[in-house]
């Protein structure tokens, strides 16, 4: 997917060399990442805000010691609400805590207990067991809505000769307005309309509906703060949090902003800071994985996961939450593999829930452009291939995993070599589908390098037998896939009959899961 939600290239940022034109993220100099997020994370803000505290109690000392520039008015306060509303929120848990504790005391072994429910602040979406994010909207039966709304035949009218009726007649078309303003928003209360049988004129209907409509939005506005998805851009108050903490905790001096929004995850850069631990050294940038708590977004992928035996078992007792998680330490999982092996890619620092840390490929806050935008010399572009070539079969033999969105948008070009990232959808070659995911891989780096000019590039089906190891002989598309989905079936065939499959690997030696 693209990234969409860049907002560090400057429009302005007048000539340049090549690449800084090509780059979509700008020159590094005239970098400047505008994301609310940013002011929040940033340590900056803390010590400005201690900065105000201590100006107000000595206003003078400060003035004196932090220059002329540092005053009350400079400061930008405009983050204030957020970081209050984080301490309030873990505030809350704390009292949401001690109620639980209460409750449990009262209630003992008694038959009949006592509920503290309503008086807790926390409210459920908040709580990390919830059940609640099931998407209920979906499958919700609508009680506002008309069992059968009257509807006016395509032709336009009803009856015969005199007794004609057309879509324009008043009372008709009055009465089935009352009946539309059902569905205005639940919220808004419309009263007992088709009970009374009462006849809107459209212009009364329209303004009602404008009304409505601005009313909706206001309420909208008004509860943007239950918002719990990770919505674009933006974070979820529960990722701030996490974030938050990260940036508290000194492991990333700062969080500098967004480089890229997806459908499912939301990148930001962040400078490193210190571990707690001495062995672990955080990089000096790291990238900052946040993935998307929507529900909708990872419903399509469910295939990628729930044939994962790695997975399987935990798959079915999930709520989605969980499920997203699982996404994220999916990629910590198939990334420490590559490490391992070799292959260029991020370095995780730290998986914590459904936020991934890991090293930022690229310099200044500028991250690798990726193959995609980068133009490069026909000779890099060779190396380039055959680096991939490599790396698939390294990917294959020694990670024993199928990247399975290998594309030129996943592949960045840093310090003369390509990187691979995103790789939390990978599955290991048994996956019922990962010969599949496998072909179309080489589908998409064969017609790349071919297009880019690349005499020795192989074409999808000889990248396949090169990369695997088979040795499928069909030489047409149609023919080739179905050898490979029979080849698929077979080995599932064989688990079926044989249990579990046998993973080749026995430790992937994976950092430690980061929890509280
Ligand atoms: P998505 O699932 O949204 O495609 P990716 O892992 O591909 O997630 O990340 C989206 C974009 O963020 C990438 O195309 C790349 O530009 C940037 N990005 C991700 N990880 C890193 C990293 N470690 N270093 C630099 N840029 C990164
Ligand atoms: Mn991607």
């Amino acid at each position: 997917m693209d990234s969409v939600g860049v907002a560090a290239a400057a429009p302005d940022a007048g000539p340049g060399p090549a690449w800084q034109s090509k780059c979509p993220w700008g020159a590094p100099s005239t970098t400047s990442i505008s994301c609310s997020l940013a002011d929040v994370m940033s340590e900056q803000l803390a010590k400005e805000l201690q900065l105000e505290e201590e100006n107000a109690a000595f206003p003078e000392v400060v003035a004196v010691a932090e220059g002329p520039f540092i005053t009350g008015e400079n400061i930008d306060t405009s983050s204030d609400l957020m970081l209050a509303q984080m301490l309030q929120m873990e505030f809350d848990r704390e009292y949401d805590a001690q109620l639980r504790r209460e409750e449990k005391k009262i209630n003992g072994d008694s038959k009949v207990s006592i509920s503290f429910e309503n008086y807790r602040k926390v409210h459920p979406y908040d709580s990390d067991s919830s059940e609640d994010e099931v998407d209920w909207q979906d499958t919700r039966h609508d009680p506002y809505r008309a069992d059968k709304p009257t509807t006016t035949p395509r032709r336009g009218f009803i009856g015969k000769g005199k007794d004609i009726t057309t879509k324009h007649d008043e009372v008709v078309c009055g009465r089935k307005n009352t009946a539309r303003m059902e569905n205005f928003a639940p919220e808004f209360q419309v009263g007992d309309g088709i009970g009374m049988d009462l006849k809107l004129s459209n212009q009364v209907f329209n303004a009602l509906k404008q009304h409505a409509y601005s009313e909706e939005r206001r309420s909208a506005r008004l509860h943007e703060k239950k918002e719990h998805s990770t919505a674009e851009k933006a974070v979820d108050p529960k990722t701030r949090l996490l974030l938050y903490k990260m940036v508290n905790s000194g492991m990333l001096e700062t969080i500098t902003g967004c480089i890229s929004t997806g459908k499912e995850s939301v990148v930001f850069h962040a400078y490193g800071g210190k571990s707690a631990t001495e062995e672990k050294v955080i990089p000096p940038e790291c990238a900052i994985k946040v993935f998307k708590t929507t529900l909708n977004e990872f419903k399509n992928r469910d295939k990628y996961i729930k044939d994962d035996y790695r997975f399987k078992d935990r798959f079915s007792k999930l709520n989605p939450r969980k499920i997203i998680r699982m996404w994220a330490e999916k990629e910590m999982h198939n990334l420490t593999r590559m490490q391992n092996a070799g292959i260029p890619c991020p370095q995780v620092v730290i998986l914590k829930k459904h936020v991934l840390v890991m090293s930022f490929i690229g310099q200044d806050q500028v991250p690798a452009p990726k193959l995609k935008d980068v133009t490069l010399s026909s000779e890099d572009m060779k190396k380039a291939y055959s680096q991939i070539l490599n790396m698939m079969q390294q990917l294959y033999k020694e990670c024993n995993l199928v990247h399975a969105d290998l594309s030129e948008y996943n592949m960045l070009w840093h310090d003369g070599k390509v990187w691979l990232i995103d790789v939390s959808q990978s599955v290991e070659p048994t996956h019922p589908h990962g010969l599949e995911f496998l072909f179309r891989d080489c589908r998409n780096v064969s017609q790349f390098f071919q297009k880019g000019g690349v005499a020795e590039a192989l074409n999808e089906r000889e990248l396949f037998n090169a990369v695997s190891g088979l040795n499928i002989t069909a030489d047409n598309e149609v023919d080739f896939q179905a050898e490979i989905e029979a080849l698929e079936k077979m080995n599932e065939d064989h688990v079926q009959n044989h249990g579990k499959k046998l993973s080749t690997f026995s430790s992937d030696g994976d950092p430690p899961i980061y929890d509280e």
